[in-house]
């Protein structure tokens, strides 16, 4: 590994693996993209199985005294490392833009975001609960640690994602091993680095592997819990290779969300949050829209509505101020987008975008399709990029049905005037979330989860906490 490599920002770092308190090199190294220009950005400490054993040793080894530790003091570390994290959130926001791509305003609200995440999991409790007390006996429920759990993170919100598990892992007693998509780990390699200082040795630790490590994790005896987002393809790899233990696990996966517009809205104004619903981070949200149903009557104007957004959207290099939207994330993604290109091109009537844009980096110009059918690709399947397929319907039932006509389950929105008619659509639709007149709002004290194939358990909030826990019943005879 390069000692000191080069950032474009200038600045120089060795982004080492934190493994029991201790920044080490890896026992490789691996190179990283800026997806602004598809160049190399740096380079960063890639481990080995070895490391990964070691990894989880030291977490295993930090269980016992962390999950002894009293949850004040664990709530007190919680919050020096928020502390430290929004002392540097600046630093943090631009290798994040470096990294992922995204526009440094959206980056510098990641990690504003991953801060209050800390702050909120850290102001939570896991109170025991008497369940019976009477003369005869009393009977209590505890929520006792888990031991060792694993968190893998995807590549489109590398810091926050990895908050929604640290944060409750951590406060309710577990010690943590993490590790992040290969093609974003500097982030998470540099929050390592940030809490050596604040956490004891073990208690958190960061590895970063090229997709040959996940499965050593998973499968890890000493590993007590898997909490997982990323696909639902590797979210089923995940979940058969948790079976030989039968490890707790939370699997947050894809979607292919449907936004359902009623015939009494205005065009103008639900179309400029639809095209933000779907193109934020180049549409590569788990959460953002990925299909839009629109009735007859106001499918014409939202059509042209969404394209006019769509040809006035500044793309570009997220360091540069004046960009709205990113590149691809990475290589991968950027070819699998340019199928759905073909797709629309071959099935539907493309009305904005449609092309790569002529610069180096992973661009894709943001796209509007109509005319598509239900059965086109980009319609069936998550595209995860900037490419929205708009779908015309006269029958209300028959939308909800092409809606829900979807292995994925996580989320979905539903926009109208009338807001019990737009209650009665959201309850119809078969989602862990449904919004109505707004989109992705998410806040750390409301459980967030999957239905169908988009996984199952549950983050944030109180349920999200007691995730990382497990149950214990005390039953005394008095
Ligand atoms: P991915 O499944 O390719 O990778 C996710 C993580 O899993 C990475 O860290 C990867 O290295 C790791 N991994 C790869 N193979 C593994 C294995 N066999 N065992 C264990 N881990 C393994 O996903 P991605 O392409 O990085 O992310 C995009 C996907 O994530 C999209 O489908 C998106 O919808 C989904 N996502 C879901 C949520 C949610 O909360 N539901 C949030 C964000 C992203």
């Amino acid at each position: 590994m390069s000692a000191n490599p080069k950032l474009v920002s200038g600045t120089t770092h060795d982004f080492r693996l934190l493994i029991n308190g201790r920044l080490i090199p890896g026992a490789s190294s691996l190179d990283v993209i800026n997806p602004a220009t598809g160049r190399v950005l740096t380079t960063c400490a890639r481990a080995d199985e070895a490391q990964l054993n070691q990894a989880v040793a030291a977490a295993k080894a930090a269980f016992p005294t962390w999950s002894a530790t009293p949850i004040e003091q664990r709530r007190q570390a919680l919050l020096r490392v928020a502390d430290a994290l929004g002392a540097r959130s600046a630093e943090f926001a631009r290798l994040l833009t470096e990294e992922q791509g995204k526009p440094l305003a959206h980056a510098l609200g990641e990690i504003g975001g991953s801060v209050g995440m800390i702050q909120a999991f850290a102001a939570m409790d896991l109170p025991p609960k008497v369940l019976r007390e009477t003369d005869a006996e009393r009977i209590v429920q505890q929520h006792a640690a888990l031991g060792v759990v694993a968190a893998i993170t995807p590549w489109n919100y590398p810091m926050i994602l990895l908050m929604m598990k640290v944060a409750p892992a951590l406060l309710a007693g577990n010690t943590v091993v993490a590790k992040p998509a290969p093609t974003t780990p500097l982030t998470t390699l540099l929050f390592g680095e940030l809490c050596a200082d604040l956490l004891p040795a073990g208690v958190f630790n960061v590895i970063v592997d090229q997709n040959d490590l996940g499965g050593f994790l998973t499968q890890h005896p000493d590993v007590a819990k898997v909490a997982f987002t990323g696909s639902t393809a590797t979210g089923k790899k995940v979940m058969a290779s948790v079976a030989g233990t039968i490890k707790r696990l939370t699997l947050e996966l894809g979607g292919n969300d449907a936004a359902i517009v009623l015939d009494d809205v205005n065009v103008k104004d639900v179309a400029t949050k639809i095209y933000q619903g779907a193109m934020v981070n180049s549409g590569q949200v788990c959460l953002a829209i990925k299909r839009v149903y629109v009735p007859d009557a106001l499918y014409d104007a939202m059509c042209s509505e969404l394209a006019a957004l769509a040809n006035a959207a500044k793309v570009g290099d997220g360091l540069d101020a004046a960009t709205e939207m990113g590149p691809l994330q990475n290589k991968v993604q950027f070819d699998k987008v340019k199928g759905f290109l073909d797709d629309a091109w071959q099935h539907g009537k493309v009305i904005a975008g449609g092309k790569t844009l002529d610069r180096e980096g992973y661009f894709i110009a943001p796209t509007i399709v109509r005319d598509i059918a239900d059965d086109a690709r980009l319609v069936r399947e998550e595209q995860f990029g900037p490419v929205l397929p708009v779908m015309k319907y006269s029958d209300l039932g028959d939308a909800i049905a092409r809606a829900n006509s979807t292995e994925y389950g996580l989320g979905g929105t539903v926009w109208g005037a009338d807001l019990d008619r737009a209650f009665d659509v959201a309850q119809r639709l078969t989602t862990g979330t449904v919004w109505v007149n707004k989109h992705l709002e998410l806040s750390p004290d409301i459980p967030f989860g999957g239905a169908k194939q988009s996984g199952f358990g549950t983050e944030m909030g109180q349920e999200g906490l007691e995730e990382f826990t497990q149950s214990r019943i005390i039953n005394i005879a008095k």
